[in-house]
């Protein structure tokens, strides 16, 4: 299988290839040629997570150097639980929190890192720059201490992510270096874009990226939705609605990729904070990006989410698309009522799926199963959770097991001769 650019100005690449580079020289993101409709047929064959991923994944990696190591990638990646909590007839929980920094980011970052390990050079480590407003870096952190062939920088905006993240951020051991900017979320973007952009830098330090435009989390991503989904359909005899929580739209297009590969997903409803560019494009047909806002959803605080491109660029089929955009008050409105009602507690992400739902019709409700992504651990959020509900707390035990570890961040301005000077030092 091969790769196209969105743009389908480069040449088509393998998938290593697109996993070592993340964006495609002409500036579009990688997708691939085709989809296999392969995933009810794995389904019989597969009841665990790390088997059906693999078979799942195998197409995009056939005829690839990474092939013959998929299996055991994802037996490593893929080693979280993936329960289903079911609220009511209709409507569950799909946890993709369980990982060890308690967000579905686990998923895709191990996958993401393990490949990138074993594509890489021991002499040439690649290093990943990942500038984070929270879930991600956390992540890659997590998954990259004590490799040996990626190297991790982790760059955030200095105060400005939960004290939590913050903890997450910076308790990694070698190889893993962090970096607390002095500036906000979309400076330490344009700061890795940068040093991404300085062809010296970049190939000195073999820089690569581990943002959602990485389709090996995109992908990732897909084969846990389809197991979950299928497993949800034979359970019920109905095709389930997925309602995912989205920012980048990297969650969102997994949802789509799932579909497109024969999983048995219905209606698909993203939902976003109260950021608006993807409710405006819906509602309007017209994409227009615009400045990112803050909201206590903060892993969704996007403005022009990365992967609008692959969205809109007509490779999988958009029926039964739905958005909803949901803002702070009715998030903490829907934390509050759906602790009442289930005892069940949303991060504020998930809320906003969780909000999506309850917007639906009853008879769309009970027209089939639903499962909304709940994507990160509520503790993770916990100052802004616990005032909501009233309650504290407590970390799962994954959790507490970050928190017991020390931290340790450097100082960085937001200038490319800092960062630069960082990377030196590694
Ligand atoms: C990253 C993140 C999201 C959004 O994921 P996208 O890939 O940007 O759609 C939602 N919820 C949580 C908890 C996250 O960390």
């Amino acid at each position: 299988m091969r790769l196209i650019s969105t743009r389908q100005a480069s040449d088509p690449v393998r998938i290593s290839q697109a996993i070592r580079v993340g964006q495609a020289p002409d500036g579009g993101l990688y997708m691939p040629s085709s989809f296999p409709s392969h995933a009810g047929e794995i389904a019989n064959r597969h009841d665990d997570l790390p088997g059906f991923a693999a078979a799942f994944l195998h197409p995009f990696f056939d005829g690839d150097d990474l092939q013959p190591h998929l299996a055991q990638i994802c037996a490593g990646a893929f080693d979280i639980p993936l329960p289903d909590n079911a609220l009511s007839e209709h409507c569950a929980a799909l946890e993709l929190f369980h990982g060890p920094t308690g967000a579905f980011k686990d998923f895709g970052a191990r996958f993401l890192m393990a490949c990138l390990e074993q594509l890489s050079d021991r002499d040439a480590p690649f290093t990943v720059l990942a500038a984070t407003s929270g879930d991600t870096g956390g992540a890659v952190g997590c998954a990259a201490e004590g490799l040996s062939g990626v190297r991790a920088v982790l760059l955030y905006p200095d105060g400005r992510v939960s004290p939590f993240q913050a903890h997450q951020l910076s308790c990694w051991r070698e190889p893993v270096t962090t970096l607390k900017v002095s500036a906000d979320f979309d400076a330490c973007q344009r700061l890795v874009k940068s040093a991404f952009a300085d062809p010296e830098l970049a190939q000195r330090y073999n820089l690569t990226s581990a943002n959602s435009i990485n389709i090996a989390r995109l992908l990732a991503q897909a084969a846990y939705l389809a197991f979950a989904v299928t497993r949800r359909f034979k359970a019920k005899g109905v095709q389930p609605g997925l309602i995912i929580p989205t920012g980048n739209l990297g969650h969102g297009l997994a949802a789509f990729i799932a579909r497109a590969c024969g999983a048995p997903v219905g209606p698909i409803l993203l939902a976003t904070n109260a950021n608006a560019t993807l409710r405006d494009w819906f509602q309007s047909g017209d994409y227009q990006s615009r400045p990112s806002i803050q909201t206590m959803a903060n892993a969704m605080d996007v403005g022009a989410p990365s992967n609008f491109e692959r969205l809109s660029s007509g490779a999988l089929a958009l029926d039964g698309l739905g958005v909803e955009r949901v803002e702070d008050d009715v998030i903490r409105a829907r934390i509050d009522q759906d602790y009442r009602r289930y005892g069940y507690v949303w991060c504020p992400h998930s809320a906003c799926a969780a909000e999506a739902y309850a917007r639906l019709p009853s008879s769309v409700q009970q027209a089939r199963p639903w499962l909304i992504a709940a994507t990160a651990h509520p503790f993770k959020f916990a100052e802004s959770v616990e005032p909501v509900i009233g309650v504290r707390m407590q970390p799962s035990p994954d959790l507490a097991s970050v928190l017991s570890r020390s931290t340790r961040a450097k100082p960085c301005e937001p200038d490319l001769d800092a960062l630069a000077a960082h990377l030196e030092d590694l």
